[in-house]
């Protein structure tokens, strides 16, 4: 490889609810492999305790759309059709690529099918769901973060996005967070080259 460090990009996946953002929070802090989570733009309004620039780059419809037609996002989609979209952007994922880092990208499954079928990346792809919908439904409500609205589009959403769970290389049940964060760091170690 010419003396270069190569990193890897890593792809995470699964139902809203199931615990992703908060497995790979544990996963950063501790798997020994040198991850970085890419942060993804959006035009979702940020929750409570969510900062720009550290969970997402929170931006209006029309500066991502000028990122979209400038060709700076790897992959973007309107994720629940509530008009909301998310993107990754190129220069995230590049400069993670180029310092070695393994970065991992938590995106819906068409974003995934979407960098799938690019081509480019060899990405490891894991797709991480709870095992049951009825504790996606309790998980979600839980976390007190959306409406009724916004609950039963991302449920109904949810019923598809499992049906992509077969694309992913690793099937990880989120039942508890410890074991879910092992497995994904056990996984993950497998791909580095000796
Ligand atoms: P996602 O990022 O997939 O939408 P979150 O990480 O926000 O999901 O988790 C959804 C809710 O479920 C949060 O309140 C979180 O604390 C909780 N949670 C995550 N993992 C587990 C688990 N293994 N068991 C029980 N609750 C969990
Ligand atoms: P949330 O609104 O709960 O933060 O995220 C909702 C969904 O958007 C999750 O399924 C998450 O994986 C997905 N998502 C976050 N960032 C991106 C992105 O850059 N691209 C795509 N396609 N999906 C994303």
């Amino acid at each position: 490889m010419n003396g270069l460090r190569k990193g890897r990009l890593v792809i995470i996946s699964g139902p809203s609810g199931a615990g992703k953002s908060t497995v790979v929070r544990q996963l950063l802090d501790r798997c020994h492999l040198p991850l970085k989570l890419s942060v993804s733009a959006t035009t979702r309004p940020a929750r409570a305790g969510e900062i720009d620039g550290v969970h997402y780059h929170f931006l209006d419809g029309a500066r991502f759309n000028q990122l979209r037609d400038a060709g700076d996002f790897l992959e973007c989609k309107e994720v629940f059709g509530l008009g909301y979209w998310y993107g990754t952007l190129r220069e995230q994922v590049a400069t993670g690529l180029n310092e070695g880092s393994w970065v991992i990208l938590e995106i819906d499954v068409q974003g995934a099918m979407a960098v799938l079928d690019e081509g480019e990346f060899d990405p490891i792809t894991l797709f991480v769901h709870t095992g049951g919908l009825e504790s996606l439904e309790s998980r979600l409500r839980g976390r007190e973060t959306e409406d009724e609205e916004v609950i039963s589009r991302r449920l109904s959403i949810a019923a598809e996005e499992i049906e992509f769970m077969h694309r992913y290389q690793y099937q990880i049940i989120n039942d508890s967070v410890d074991r879910a964060v092992d497995e994904i760091c056990q996984r993950l170690s497998e791909h580095r080259e000796h």
